[in-house]
């Protein structure tokens, strides 16, 4: 419900347009080929993209000899599908272990969703009967700290906090020892989002993994990078520099119940060759969903 919801609200984006303005053409023309890339690039596919993807259109268009513009719809659905897939099988679910501890970083700019979103998934492991616990590493922004906490009661899971300030990896040596120790399924570790300054966020972040990989040798599990998908090519620029920051394993893309135009998560994907794992539908712990590209095209069109 909730995802048909969100993916409704998606349609309003940009890239609700297509389907119109497919069955109001007349003909497969220049113009036609225009008022796409136009589309396109207002939904945030981003213009490289956006132009490899016209040329395969172009191409197709002319081998297959398609004359109706409504029979694009289907090849630019296809032709989106292989440019998320990229020749590979894209996992969305996390890569967690079966057994014993499993440890997911959450790296992202303050303001994205990043709380809320480890709120989500803390909500959604619990629920499976996992025994979840959080730890509050990002000490850097005032209140960071105190927010995660409420949401941990919220949820209720645990949460390992220290003094804002405190240096983040005592947070997560606290963290995984208590983890260890107790028998938890689930770490989850909040970080600060300090973009501003990437060396410091590249030592903090190394650091911390150092800490954790004493312990947990093959951790972090996962390294989610979270993006609000409204902030367009903005988002684009995070993932770019988070993406050098650190390994960043998969993507949450959040807000997708407001005004994204839904573009950025082929741009996220064929820019930078992160899969999309969750998205954000909502500000309630229930509002998150695994991505899946082909409901995801689907609804674009529907
Ligand atoms: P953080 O600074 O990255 O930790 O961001 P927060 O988790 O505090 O979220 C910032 C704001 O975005 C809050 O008002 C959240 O309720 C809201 N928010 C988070 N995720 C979503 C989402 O998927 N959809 C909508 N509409 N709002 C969201």
């Amino acid at each position: 419900e909730k995802y048909k919801m969100g993916l409704h609200k998606t349609r309003e984006g940009a890239l609700s347009t297509l389907k119109d303005i497919l069955s109001k053409s007349n003909q497969i023309d220049e113009d036609l080929f225009d008022e796409l890339e136009e589309i396109f690039i207002m939904a945030d596919i981003g213009v490289d993209t956006v132009i490899d993807f016209i040329d395969k259109l172009k191409n197709e268009v002319k081998t297959k000899g398609i004359t109706n513009p409504v029979d694009l719809q289907e090849m630019i659905m296809d032709e989106m599908f292989e440019i998320y897939l990229n020749g590979e099988i894209v996992n969305a679910n996390l890569n967690l272990k079966k057994e014993g501890l499993s440890v997911v970083l959450f790296v992202g700019v303050n303001g994205v969703g990043k709380t809320t979103s480890i709120a989500k998934i803390a909500y959604q492991y619990k629920k499976m009967g996992k025994k979840v616990l959080l730890a509050a590493g990002d000490t850097f922004r005032a209140g960071a700290v105190a927010q995660l906490d409420v949401w941990a009661n919220r949820v209720g899971v645990d949460i390992v906090v220290k003094p804002d300030g405190s240096d983040p990896s005592a947070v997560m040596y606290d963290a995984v020892k208590k983890a260890k120790a107790e028998g938890y399924d689930l770490l989850l570790c909040d970080t600060a989002g300090r973009l501003q300054n990437k060396v410091n966020l590249m030592n903090e972040l190394a650091k911390m993994k150092r800490v954790i990989q004493k312990e947990i040798p093959d951790a972090p599990h996962e390294t989610l990078l979270v993006i609000d998908a409204t902030t367009g090519q903005n988002g684009m620029s995070q993932a770019k520099a988070f993406k050098e920051a650190t390994d960043v394993s998969g993507v949450i893309l959040t807000k997708l119940d407001g005004t994204s135009k839904g573009g950025i998560v082929l741009a996220i994907r064929h820019e930078l060759g992160i899969p999309i794992k969750y998205i954000g539908l909502g500000e309630g712990v229930e509002d998150l969903e695994i991505f899946d590209i082909e409901q995801y095209l689907y609804g674009l069109f529907a």
